[in-house]
């Protein structure tokens, strides 16, 4: 039995994730079928622009025309035949419906809570499990290594300590700004089975610990007073006036010890005005003071740039 999802997953990671009648003719007997099974993949519009059904050799706009009884025949342009004639079965394409996929890979990796969207057919919150004592929040992402996944960003950066799915490619660490979440390929973990998605925990176990050893080029987590300045730099000047990111909230909590004087601090650095309100939301969406102060030396957390280079992936020793 072939994995029907491995051809999913390039179809996910596409920007118009549809696929047409004549790919689909080249896949392997049975897949096309176990993805509309799963509802993975539904019946789209037709095609308005098809693979000539003659010579196979050009994709041409379908042009309609009016045939016997008033029902409309269509046609393409062919060099070799002048008009070929385009049956309906060849304009048939099929799309992703990804927040189908989405509700069945949180069914499947038993997560609390409700799978809700946070980017429109982009990201999704799954749900919840719990890691190494702490709550966190398991997402899945299309597109983080298209132009615009800035916009994707911004809503994972506000899970709490996210975990995140995507279908294959993977963003580089530079998407990031401060701890880099661990990211799974889907690819990598997940199968077919017969009750739908497989994944193997011990390759998530892996990948989350592997990923909790990380930090992005564009700053660290492993907070001194210098670091924190030259993280603030860094982010007022990526940013401008669209404020700061948890990850430097939070730390300035750490560093100063009171909201008060995190907000006091922040403001000195930065030339702006940051508010008390703002480091106490940038805890609450942190987990809250407890969690943060308890976290402080987690070593998902607390990592210097030069130790995170070169480290090889651990093996497992926890599941999710
Ligand atoms: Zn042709």
């Amino acid at each position: 039995m072939n994995n029907a999802l491995a051809y999913l997953w390039p179809l996910m990671d596409a920007p118009r994730p549809i696929v047409a009648a004549h790919i689909v003719a080249a896949w392997p007997a049975g897949v096309h079928q176990r993805l509309l099974e799963l509802g993975f993949l539904v019946q789209a519009a037709d095609a308005d622009r098809v693979l000539c059904p003659e010579c196979q050799g050009h994709i041409e706009e379908v042009i309609a025309s009016d045939g016997p009884g008033g029902t409309p025949r269509f046609y393409v342009a062919c060099p070799e035949v002048s008009r070929a004639h385009v049956p309906a079965a060849t304009r048939r394409q099929w799309a992703v419906n990804a927040p189908r996929f989405a509700e069945a890979l949180a069914a499947t990796l038993k997560l609390t809570g409700v799978c809700t969207e946070l980017a429109p057919n982009r990201a999704w919150r799954l749900g919840c499990t719990t890691w190494q004592d702490a709550t966190r929040d398991v997402v899945l992402a299309r597109g983080l290594h298209w132009g615009d996944a800035a916009t994707v960003r911004a809503v994972i950066v506000r899970a709490r300590k996210p975990i995140v799915f995507v279908p294959d490619a993977k963003p580089s660490d530079d998407l990031w700004r401060g701890r880099v979440p661990p990211i799974l390929a889907l690819s990598q973990v997940a199968t077919d089975c017969e009750k739908g998605i497989d994944v193997d925990p011990l390759e998530i176990a892996a990948a989350i610990q592997d990923a909790g050893e990380r930090v992005s080029d564009s700053g660290t987590i492993a907070i001194g007073m210098d670091q924190l300045k030259s993280l603030i730099r860094q982010q007022v000047k990526a940013e401008g006036k669209t404020g700061l990111i948890d990850d430097i909230l939070v730390a300035a909590y750490r560093q100063h010890g009171t909201v008060r004087e995190a907000a006091a601090y922040l403001s000195r650095e930065t030339g702006q005005e940051v508010s008390k309100d703002q480091v106490h939301r940038a805890l609450q969406r942190s987990g809250g003071v407890a969690v943060v102060l308890n976290n402080h030396d987690s070593p998902s957390v607390v990592r210097s740039r030069p130790s995170a280079r070169g480290r090889k992936t651990k093996k497992p020793t926890t599941s999710i």
